[in-house]
């Protein structure tokens, strides 16, 4: 029965899995030996922290891992709550006979992006468009610091979909559009993990995701079909994995989408031989949220669609609510011998090697002299040190820019002053939100504190006010915050009427117009754009607004990089380069502000 577990034969302490200077392996094949099936089960099997109920069904399913999916966070959203929280979980993670500890995942894809107060780093175009991959590593490192200063062991993060068509909804979570940007970005799995997992105080299971061909999809539908030769999906799609998995990277999800038709969460020659085989992956591999429900094409899952992915390769399943009704399909495959054994144990030792290796075993609980790096001085000044790199100046017009500090500026737009709108999705909530979502510096705020004189710094957000006595207009315009196919825009990808108003008011003032983009993709810009003197892309810069105001102001150059081709309409999307078409910038412009530019 499920509270049966096997007889311990010594006291617990002096048991083989418990001696830390033993082997991982030897520990692993210790733990195994003494595991019930159902044991086994749980550890496959990831719920979300929303649907436990009661929480004590960590014990009594034996769950190898919970996961805060949509940014659902304790009642009390600070970095002490959530580590309250993990410790709860974790005692009762250790209750069982076993006495096995819990992988604890989130999404901190921008930093610890569902606690309130902590870093919000650039999302990971801005981070592409810096061409700096240890400035990227390093906020790995200090991401890793913040989610285990919370108890949390698992990041679901980086995402290294190379995003081929900016209508996609997720093209922000991209390093760029060729394959070596997040190649070259994966050091983020470094920065998280260390050099080795469970190196250093702060060491966070990574998380390579989504395999394979996320941002490949036809039409840049979320979760849609990528339609690829062989070769093709080879050359453009795999080079990250390929680099995250020499790096050590401790797990892989799958994505949601398929290839040529075929859902890659059913796909053994992808999971099984690709990645495990040919790539030597010997982490595991973990399904995304609820997608072995997707793989008959009707709702629900079926134990026929539970068998097909993890004897496709799928190790873990985020299943994420039905974790009763899961588990007894999944133990009924496994008693029909629909799923071999040997499937079952390869993906316990897969899990619980990276257990092993995290130190999980030895410091379960939250390490409290990590809680005080959440929303700290320094890694707000290293995000700070983010944005102004990824800052891409790409029209300055009569050397507009930079901005005299005793200059008179009138600041508008509706992301001027809207922490919110710069941190876009995945910010305390799945689909962000406008509004003072978080603490931190807008860029009202940063061009406020870069001027001489904040008196000479007027802000009206609709451009209401504007007259020709002021040296310069500052627009910051864009997009409001979004996430997955939510963000999918199969019409167009031009401004928004607001945007526009507030553009025309400055226009008709006289003054020259700086704009700043606020946007997680190119915007369709060609037409506007002539009317404007300056626009400068800021992506989405996250907390630390004072980044765009150096940039303004010159206190650093522009040396961001597009890392993708900014088309001169969206209807030549899907553009990259390379493939013949006129964009309006290609891929790797950016000016500077020496004379040369
Ligand atoms: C997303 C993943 C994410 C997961 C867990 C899914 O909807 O596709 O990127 O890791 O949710 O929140």
């Amino acid at each position: 029965g499920l509270l049966g577990g096997a007889p311990a034969q010594a006291p617990a302490a002096e048991l083989p899995y418990r001696n830390a200077a033993l082997p991982v392996d030897e520990r692993v094949e210790d733990l195994l030996g003494r595991m019930t099936l159902d044991d086994k089960l749980g550890q496959m099997t990831q719920a979300d922290r929303s649907a436990l109920d009661p929480q004590s069904d960590i014990a009594t399913y034996r769950l190898g891992s919970v996961l805060s999916g949509g940014g659902s966070a304790p009642a009390q959203n600070t970095a002490e709550g959530w580590a309250d929280m993990y410790d709860a979980y974790q005692r009762t993670a250790l209750s069982t006979p076993l006495g096995i500890p819990l992988l604890y995942g989130v999404d901190a894809v921008h930093g610890h992006n569902n606690v309130r107060g902590a870093t919000i780093f650039p999302h990971n175009i801005g981070l592409g468009a810096t061409g700096d991959p240890e400035l990227v590593e390093r906020i790995g490192a200090a991401t890793a610091e913040e989610v285990a200063g919370t108890g949390v062991d698992w990041d679901f993060a980086p995402c290294l979909c190379v995003a081929r068509n900016d209508r996609w909804g997720r093209t922000y979570e991209s390093f760029g559009e060729v394959p070596e940007l997040p190649t070259a970005m994966t050091t983020l799995i470094t920065g998280l993990q260390g050099e080795t997992l469970g190196s250093g105080p702060a060491s966070v299971l990574a998380t390579a995701k989504h395999y394979l061909g996320d941002g490949g999809t036809e039409g840049g539908v979320d979760q849609g079909d990528t339609r690829l030769s062989e070769a093709e999906l080879r050359a453009v799609h795999l080079p990250p994995f390929r680099e995250a998995v020499a790096r050590g990277v401790g797990s892989v999800m799958v994505s949601y989408s398929s290839w040529n038709g075929e859902k890659v969460h059913g796909s053994a020659y992808l999971i099984n031989g690709l990645l495990k085989e040919e790539l030597g992956f010997d982490g595991f591999v973990v399904s995304d949220w609820g997608a072995i429900d997707q793989l008959d094409g009707s709702p629900g899952f079926t134990g026929a669609e539970i068998a097909q992915g993890i004897n496709a390769g799928l190790d873990m399943i985020m299943v994420p609510y039905e974790y009763r009704e899961f588990l007894s399909l999944l133990r009924q495959e496994v008693q029909a011998g629909r799923i071999p054994m040997e499937r079952i144990d390869d993906a316990n030792r897969r899990i619980l090697t990276k257990k092993f290796e995290l130190g999980l075993f030895e410091h379960p609980y939250t390490d409290r002299s990590l809680t005080g790096t959440v929303g700290s001085a320094a890694h707000r000044e290293l995000a700070r040190q983010a944005v102004r790199e990824s800052q891409v100046l790409l029209k300055n017009e009569g050397g507009v820019l930079p901005l005299d500090p005793g200059a008179r500026v009138f600041v508008a737009g509706k992301s001027a002053d809207d922490i919110g709108n710069q941190s876009g999705g995945w910010t305390i909530s799945w689909q962000g939100g406008s509004g003072e979502v978080t603490p931190g510096t807008t860029i009202l705020d940063g061009i406020r504190a870069a001027a001489l004189d904040p008196a000479r710094v007027a802000y009206d957000r609709e451009g209401e006010g504007v007259d020709g006595s002021y040296d310069v207009a500052v627009a910051v315009v864009g997009e409001t915050p979004y996430a997955e196919g939510a963000g999918d825009r199969p019409g167009g990808l031009g401004l928004d009427q607001e945007d526009l108003d507030t553009l025309g008011r400055l226009r008709a003032s006289g003054v020259p117009v700086v704009v700043v983009l606020v946007s997680g993709r190119p915007l369709d810009v060609a037409g506007p754009l002539a009317d404007w003197d300056a626009l400068l892309a800021a992506w989405l810069p996250g907390t630390e607004g004072a980044g765009v105001a150096d940039v303004l102001y010159g206190a650093y150059p522009p040396t961001g990089r597009l890392p993708v081709t900014w088309p001169a309409s969206a209807s030549q999307e899907p553009i990259n380069e390379g493939d013949g078409q006129q964009p309006l910038f290609p891929l790797g412009y950016g000016l500077g502000y020496g004379a040369a530019d």
